[in-house]
């Protein structure tokens, strides 16, 4: 997207608002697919929570992904966008048996990561076929809060747990298709993620009927010029040459999946905030924005550092600034950046706004989420309202005091 558009639909739309490129989620897509070309059957599942806006969805379904869901309104949300059951995967973790019914009533497939859940699940359902997600415990990820196939991690039912999970399976006469992992978000070393490939392949012996094998997610995107990212090609060559080869010894072409997030939408969003003053203290200059971590807690949330742009004045020499919201406490979305000279009521972009940003925004000190803005085929279409003072009292109940 142009400076010149971001500042459009800024005026337009008013700010704070988030806007995604419909052409950066396809080109990303297509990638992700070019580079696995070699595997026969390839299954992109797009991570629901990542941001979940329903038009976001449509268009990853129009591109031919499934979705990878974590809870029934994210299954419901899916199938409002047209997405039909089979090409959703359900995969929660610590929910309870009635939710994993209506998974079941709802003819998702259906991914377990716990030993209990499973013998429960495979008594009640033993035709339902089931997904396993196993934690391979190899420590992968950018941020110990990102980071789940550790040995302390509540996730996944553990390899070491491999002859109680067979012999449930035998005593419940269920049918396993799938064996999955996912060992965390923003994986720097494609050497690691093929570690862990090869526990699942491992894994994945021990199943006859198996249909597909899902190897999560975690790619890392790149947040500024010259950052590291996982290098999806060179990735992708050596996943599908091994993964063909353990489907050759299998007897079986199975299909390979994937449930990106962050890799599909992170870089197509841009979250758009305007400067309400500018406040120079005995240590620094403050640039103070109408928003906060309640719209954008990313920076203090996981320490991430988003790159900033002075869409208004993009060529104005670089001077140093913090970057704090408005909640009342403290707030700071970037410390001492170099960013063109600030005016207040200049429009700041905050870049690799796609993943995480929207979908985890609140309404603390009473503030309104904000507006969600697409960008497709050179069109602003708003695609979210900003909220009204009548949404912040939808739910509250006034009784008589
Ligand atoms: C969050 C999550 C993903 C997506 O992770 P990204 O880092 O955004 O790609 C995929 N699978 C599962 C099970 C998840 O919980």
């Amino acid at each position: 997207m142009k400076n010149k558009d971001l500042l459009q639909i800024a005026e337009d739309f008013g700010s704070p608002v988030y806007v995604y490129d419909s052409a950066k989620i396809s080109s990303q897509y297509k990638r992700l697919t070019s580079a696995f070309k070699n595997v026969k059957n390839l299954k992109i599942n797009y991570a629901v929570k990542a941001l979940s806006n329903i038009n976001i969805l449509k268009l990853l379904k129009n591109l031919g992904s499934g979705l990878d869901t974590v809870s029934i309104q994210e299954i419901k949300l899916g199938l409002e966008a047209g997405v039909t059951p089979d090409k959703i995967i359900y995969t929660p973790n610590g929910v309870s048996m009635e939710e994993l019914e209506m998974a079941v009533e709802l003819g998702v497939q259906i991914n377990i990561d716990n030993l209990s859940v499973l013998e429960q699940f495979g008594t009640k359902f033993p035709k339902t076929p089931v997904c396993i997600r196993i934690n391979p415990h190899v420590m992968a990820g950018g941020n110990t809060n990102i980071s789940v196939g550790h040995i302390d991690s509540k996730f996944g039912i553990s390899i070491h747990q491999m002859p109680h999970l067979l012999r449930i399976v035998e005593n419940t006469k269920m049918n396993i298709n799938g064996i999955h992992m996912h060992t965390g978000s923003d994986i720097l070393d494609v050497e690691v993620f093929l570690y862990a490939s090869e526990i699942l392949f491992d894994a994945a012996k021990n199943f006859k009927d198996l249909e597909f094998l899902d190897f999560g997610s975690g790619f890392k995107v790149p947040y500024h010029e010259n950052d590291i990212s996982t290098n999806v090609e060179e990735f992708g060559k050596k996943l599908s040459k091994r993964f063909n080869q353990f489907c050759n010894t299998y007897g079986k072409e199975l299909t390979l999946t994937f449930e990106p997030g962050k890799f599909l939408v992170s870089e197509a969003g841009y979250f758009l905030v305007k400067v309400n003053s500018v406040k120079q203290t005995t240590s620094t200059v403050f640039a103070q924005v109408d928003s906060g971590f309640n719209h954008f807690i990313r920076p203090m949330f996981y320490g991430t550092q988003h790159e900033i742009m002075n869409i208004t004045h993009p060529t104005k020499h670089k001077r140093f600034y913090s970057v704090v919201g408005y909640i009342c406490e403290t707030d700071t979305f970037a410390n001492n950046k170099p960013i063109p000279e600030i005016s207040e009521g200049d429009i700041l972009a905050f870049k690799n706004a796609g993943a995480y940003c929207f979908s985890m925004a609140s309404n603390y000190n009473a503030r309104f989420k904000p507006a969600e803005v697409l960008w497709h085929n050179d069109e602003a279409k708003l695609i979210r309202k900003r909220e009204t003072f009548e949404d912040l009292l939808h739910n509250q109940v006034e009784v008589d005091l």
